[in-house]
């Protein structure tokens, strides 16, 4: 029965391990609960050249998800001002018990789709998301991860879509992708034919009158869309 009804690609980031957050918006609100004062715009900056970084550590490829956002709490930290005087594994414990209490919710989703469909992960990660979802009890849903650090191209390059349908040997099943980037995951799976869910807040506006196919605000309404 395992992929009768198509295929689903997933994004991960903000689309498995939260509904609809980026992880600068939610390693953000776990800064300021450890007592940070600086206000996103600020933060963001220095995430994004703890992004920047990241990529460029040594033994990446291997390293698994609680390692990743305690290793990216230090780089974010040693670019802030007030970085020094928090305490880093409060802000890892918080981002981390948040993370692992979506995902554990979405195992069931997962688990259900299995059975009808087969999932697989489209990401722009940092070449180690296959070690993160051992880790975190989530790769034996999927039969194919395309991380863009491995693939060497990044969402919204269609490549890295149809890398996953090639690693899946999809032919001309339905295929539907799921994530919370309009233009990084929505736009491009809708270029390729695709159907597409958007997981985003009800007041975010669709750049595109035309899509999505449907709108998500938690990833489990998923089950409701897709005929198992
Ligand atoms: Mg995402």
């Amino acid at each position: 029965m395992n992929g009768v009804r198509g295929v689903v690609l997933f994004d991960f980031g903000g689309t498995l391990d939260a509904d609809g957050a980026r992880w600068s918006v939610r390693f953000h609100a776990a800064y300021v609960t450890a007592g940070g004062q600086q206000p996103f715009a600020v933060f963001e900056e220095a995430f994004r050249a703890s992004d920047r970084a990241l990529v460029r550590v040594t033994g990446i490829s291997t390293l698994g998800f609680r390692a990743m956002v305690d290793l990216q709490a230090a780089l974010v930290l040693a670019h802030l001002p007030d970085g020094r005087a928090l305490r880093r594994e409060q802000i890892v414990d918080e981002f981390h018990a948040a993370a692992l209490a979506v995902i554990r919710r979405n195992q069931e989703l997962l688990a259900r789709l299995q059975q009808s469909y087969r999932l697989a992960v489209v990401s722009n990660f940092t070449g180690n998301l296959g070690p993160c979802l051992e880790e975190l009890d989530l790769m034996r849903y999927f039969s194919a991860v395309a991380d863009s650090g491995r693939v060497g191209v990044t969402k919204p390059d269609p490549r890295l879509f149809r890398h996953a349908l090639e690693s899946l040997g999809a032919k001309s099943e339905p295929v539907w992708m799921v994530g919370d980037n309009f233009e990084a995951d929505i736009r491009p799976a809708a270029s390729l034919g695709m159907q597409t869910a958007w997981l985003a807040p009800p007041v975010a506006r669709s750049p595109d009158a035309g899509l999505p196919t449907v709108r998500l605000t938690t990833l489990t309404e998923l089950a409701e869309v897709l005929p198992s």
